[in-house]
């Protein structure tokens, strides 16, 4: 299991509370801090916390066993947070490292599954040259999913969680009301949340959709001025709507590259 030896969101108000057996560490000042800030609170608390994250990983875990194997397991990282890696010159060192680990597996279990050699017979045979290929297939497909989506996944079950529990406190709530919302996929992982009530998730979509309604009502403003004006000269705040609903609806949740 890849767990943060740093980093990561803190616990600094009790009336959070944490469900048993949970690593419930967010916090409601960062849960308000960004929910001041645009786009969806829950995926800039993540990307910062998956961000130190790596920082921490590359200077601090490269070496350990077990993480190098939770890595070579999953054939690396997905596609962006692999991605994550590569800025930085320190980063390219770490990045490197385990990369040289993940090919030199892969090579290996390449040339595994394709031993023994097959006979001229059997390699006249599409059949058993199909059969060869399927191993070469399960040698090189990841064993398990991306281990900073894990971490990623994680951390958005906890800041989920705070801002479920905390939705009904005044300060919280007008701050969510007057910020950007959760993104789609947010919103789909805040109403199947368990051990939560369920009346602060009704609460939650209730102050959900006034968001999304007045995002759309932007959409239409942004169109009608459009139509009007080809060049879109005279828009007020609704110029960046487009993009706001884009960011919106999308989200950054990563995990959906079919490592599971
Ligand atoms: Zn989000
Ligand atoms: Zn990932």
């Amino acid at each position: 299991m890849w767990r943060a030896q740093s980093g990561g969101l803190a616990v600094t108000r009790t009336s959070t509370r944490p469900h048993a057996g949970q690593d419930y560490r967010t916090t409601y000042t960062d849960l308000l801090h960004a929910l001041n800030q645009p786009d969806c609170p829950v995926c800039r608390l993540v990307n910062q916390a998956v961000r130190q994250h790596v920082d921490v990983f590359l200077y601090e875990q490269l070496l350990v066993v077990e993480r190098r194997d939770e890595i070579r397991a999953a054939r690396g990282f997905c596609s962006i947070h692999g991605a994550m890696l590569v800025g930085g010159h320190g980063r390219m060192l770490g990045a490197a490292t385990l990369h040289q680990d993940i090919l030199n597996d892969v090579v290996r279990q390449i040339d595994r599954a394709m031993r023994p050699p097959m006979s001229a017979l059997k390699r006249a045979f599409a059949l058993g040259l199909r059969a060869m290929l399927h191993n070469v297939m399960r040698a090189v497909r990841p064993r398990r999913m991306c281990p900073l989506c894990e971490y990623e996944r994680r951390q958005e079950g906890i800041v989920l969680r705070a801002l479920v529990n905390d939705i009904n406190d005044p300060a919280l709530r007008s701050a969510f009301e007057r910020s950007a919302g959760l993104c789609l996929p947010h919103l789909q992982m805040a109403v199947v949340l368990p051990d939560v009530p369920p009346g602060n998730q009704a609460r939650l979509v209730e102050l959900e959709r006034a968001i999304l309604a007045g995002l759309k009502a932007e959409l239409d403003e942004y169109l009608s001025a459009r139509n009007a004006s080809y060049e879109g000269g005279a828009m007020g705040a609704e110029a960046d709507a487009p993009l706001r609903a884009v960011r919106l609806v999308s989200g950054r949740v990563v995990h959906s590259d079919g490592r599971t």
